[in-house]
């Protein structure tokens, strides 16, 4: 494959921008080799500066559940740029969006707009304290909330993949107060909340955490979370940025039919466009100012050609809720080639599945939280990362992503992917 142009382009991105990214984990180093830059993106393809041609499954990390360039998506932002790009005021179409997700999110009863996940979670967070007057929150190993101060403790996602999960920078004070569990071990989480009675403000997590590969909810996990969060007072805050409108129109909350005080969204909500929301129970929302005390803004806040992108992705959704199954088939056909693969091959690699995400992940054992996450063979990885490359299969550059699936993904698709995976198992173990 002839990368001359990205790798030009590469060493010039370096001269100006930390590591030639704006973003870690797209400088490719945990699979070695120089990362690709794209030109254009259509349906399920994303087009390099090279000219090589890539299905991809990780539509934009997210967002791009309907593949890119969706015409509904496409139509709604030309029109809304003719009226202008920003104005810092109240729009009308602000009040659509949000009506909107709170009939799709029925636990979100308030909503307040956001430019992205990072913001989604750090004002959410700051509003359970400011609520509960209490300091102390809890996250889990691996999960990843943005790059808030306070989240950079055991984080998950680029900040493993770059083998930072705590950053410095990130001072003392900060970290005292972010109290850590195992994913999956409610026990561990109500001994941690007995041994800080009555300090706790909020347990926040990914429901189902994309970001070190996907991970399901251990039987009566959340529920039990829910259950202790009502004993004692505490916000239970469901970061749904990558599940929200993903999983189910309701996300994860809706799947597994637990309910959150507050809920953090982004990606899929900004269809493309830098969006994140935080909303739930109106008694909370309304502790944010101007009605409340607890302080949040933001000068591009309810973007108007951002508004009109995520209305017209979550009304597309609303409207077609026949996606959702559709693309649990699509994950359905891959997961089950891959399977049927490994099996043939005799390997025993784990792999995880829910609507439109999946992993694969090069360990024997069950993925069930961090510990587990991390005896996969990274390096491994990143040698199967570079084969499926090279046969036209573009997937998140690291082993502690999960897989995304757009609707663009057709039968034929599915077909490449899946001899593709055969084709660098084979290549990759030299089998
Ligand atoms: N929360 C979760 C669950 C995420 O997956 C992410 C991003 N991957 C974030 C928060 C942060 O979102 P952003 O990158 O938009 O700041």
């Amino acid at each position: 494959m002839k990368i001359d142009i990205s790798k030009s382009l590469f060493e010039k991105a370096q001269q100006f921008i930390p590591g030639g990214v704006n973003s870690p984990v797209r400088a490719f180093k945990a699979v070695g080799g120089d990362p690709l830059f794209i030109k254009k993106a259509d349906g399920p393809y994303l087009y390099d500066e090279d000219g090589n041609a890539f299905i991809e499954l990780i539509n934009s990390w997210g967002p791009l559940i309907l593949g890119h360039n969706h015409p509904a998506i496409k139509e709604a932002i030309l029109k809304a740029t003719e009226l202008g790009t920003s104005f810092g005021a109240p729009t009308a179409k602000e009040i659509e969006i949000a009506d909107l997700i709170t009939q799709m999110v029925p636990s979100v009863e308030k909503v307040r707009m956001v430019n992205s996940g990072t913001e989604a979670t750090m004002s959410a967070v700051r509003l359970a304290r400011g609520y509960t007057g209490k300091d102390k929150f809890i996250k889990f190993e691996g999960n990843y909330h943005g790059h808030g101060d306070s989240f950079l403790i055991a984080a998950g996602s680029g900040a493993i993949t770059m083998g930072m999960p705590n950053s410095p920078g990130v001072t003392q004070g900060t970290a005292r107060d972010t109290l850590l569990a195992p994913h999956n071990d409610l026990k561990a989480v109500e001994e941690l909340v007995e041994a800080n009675k009555g300090e706790v403000a909020a347990i926040i997590l990914e429901p189902v955490p994309g970001n070190m590969g996907l991970i399901l909810p251990k039987k009566g996990f959340l529920e039990g979370l829910r259950k202790l969060c009502d004993r004692e007072g505490i916000i239970l805050i469901f970061d749904e940025v990558m599940t929200g409108f993903r999983l189910a129109p309701g996300g994860a909350q809706e799947v597994f039919d637990v309910t959150p005080d507050l809920t953090t969204m982004g990606k899929i909500i900004g269809g493309g466009m830098p969006v994140g929301a935080y909303g739930g129970k109106k008694e909370i929302m309304e502790f944010v100012s101007p009605t409340g005390p607890v302080y949040q803004a933001g000068t591009l806040s309810g973007n108007p050609i951002a508004m009109a992108a995520g209305y017209a992705m979550l009304k597309h959704l609303h409207d077609n809720p026949s996606i959702y199954q559709e693309l649990d088939k699509t994950g359905g056909k891959i997961v089950g080639g891959f399977k049927d693969t490994l099996q043939r091959l005799g390997l025993n690699y784990s792999m995880t599945h829910l609507g439109s995400m999946f992993s694969l992940f090069f360990t024997d054992k069950e993925v069930v939280d961090f510990e587990t996450a991390k005896s996969c063979d990274t390096q491994l990885f990143g040698k199967y990362f570079q084969a499926m490359l090279s046969r036209g299969v573009y997937l998140a550059p690291s082993q502690f992503e999960s897989f995304f699936l757009s609707t663009a993904i057709k039968d034929e698709h599915v077909q490449h992917i899946v001899q593709a995976n055969e084709d660098s198992l084979k290549e990759v173990l030299d089998i």
